[in-house]
């Protein structure tokens, strides 16, 4: 009886928020709470698992880029709607749409900045923009930094993250891998190097072209790297594709990537990489050095850079090539 007389309820309901559990959040990879401001200060990596979660475009390129060095170039270029493509929504309304979210105009950033006291060309795809996916503006301001570092003779840095080309340009956005892939290959020919960082999720047709194209390709812990993602392959196989199939352990271990570089070591990792490539600067110095520089990194880097080095340890080898 006393269930129904009663008039207060004995359990206080707590109607607002209280400030102290505020910009908490759970990570998805082992559920343990973060709170924003400790996620932020680690550069988006969990302190406790260390998952790698996404960055911004302009994340991306702050990690790289020494203090406001960066010039963003080429932004003159915009996305218009040449096929008039609509699906449940235009295509000028979902540029609109992601024009608002992500506060970009494009699906890319690209510029010129310093990076560890060197001049390099750097692109980074923004994920929040339409996925990251490559239509004819990515295509074409990718084109042009890249022919920038030709014209320049500037090392290139290409950060990726995409859902690949862009449905909404068709034929036109699936162009752009046959263009960004032959100024690639006259950046080889030229020999400036060109390492690729691949970050979750790389895939479809840019993973196709441009992030594949490196000469050093690196990818972020645990990042989904495909062509097709694995829901597609395991529909159209009918087949379970291996545990931890298209991840970077996975692809390391089978060649498609060169090494594996946790976030908080890339912007060092990718500066050892460009005095290696860039400078003759590894061929003079003392093993000790040497170890000092690259320590842990031995055995995740490229055969070729691994021979050398092992050349320059015996000191075999004192200088790889004469500078004019
Ligand atoms: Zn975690």
């Amino acid at each position: 009886m006393g269930l129904f007389s009663r008039h207060k309820p004995k359990i206080k309901v707590q109607t607002t928020k209280k400030d102290g559990y505020s910009g908490w959040v759970k990570c998805t990879h082992c559920h343990e709470m973060i709170h924003a401001s400790e996620l932020e200060k680690n550069i988006h990596c969990c302190p406790k698992c260390d998952s790698h979660y996404r960055l911004s475009g302009t994340q991306r390129i702050q990690l790289f880029a020494d203090g406001n060095t960066f010039e963003e170039m080429f932004t003159e270029y915009k996305p218009l709607d040449p096929l008039g493509f609509v699906d449940t929504e235009t295509y000028v309304k979902r540029l609109e749409i992601a024009k608002k979210a992500s506060g970009r105009d494009e699906a890319v950033l690209v510029g010129v900045c310093e990076l560890a006291g060197r001049k390099v060309a750097l692109g980074a795809l923004d994920f929040s923009f339409m996925a990251g996916s490559m239509g004819s503006v990515v295509g074409e301001r990718l084109t042009l930094l890249i022919e920038h570092a030709l014209a320049e003779n500037l090392p290139l840095i290409i950060v990726s993250a995409s859902g690949g080309a862009r449905m909404q340009e068709s034929a036109l956005s699936l162009m752009q891998m046959a263009k960004t892939s032959a100024a690639l290959a006259k950046l080889h020919e030229k020999g400036l190097p060109y390492i690729s960082v691949l970050t979750n999720p790389t895939t479809g047709g840019v993973t196709a072209s441009f992030a594949t194209l490196g000469d050093i390709i690196i990818a972020e812990p645990d990042a989904l790297i495909a062509f097709a993602g694995p829901r597609v392959v395991e529909q159209s196989m009918r087949q379970k594709l291996p545990p931890g199939a298209q991840r970077s352990e996975f692809l390391l271990e089978r060649g498609m990537i060169d090494c594996i570089v946790n976030r908080h070591q890339l912007k060092e990792k990718v500066s050892q990489m460009l005095l290696f490539l860039c400078d003759n600067h590894r061929a003079v110095q003392e093993p000790q050095d040497l170890k000092k520089t690259y320590g842990d990194t031995v055995g995740h880097l490229p055969r070729k850079l691994q021979e050398l080095l092992a050349l320059v340890e015996e000191k075999q080898l004192q200088t790889l090539y004469e500078r004019d």
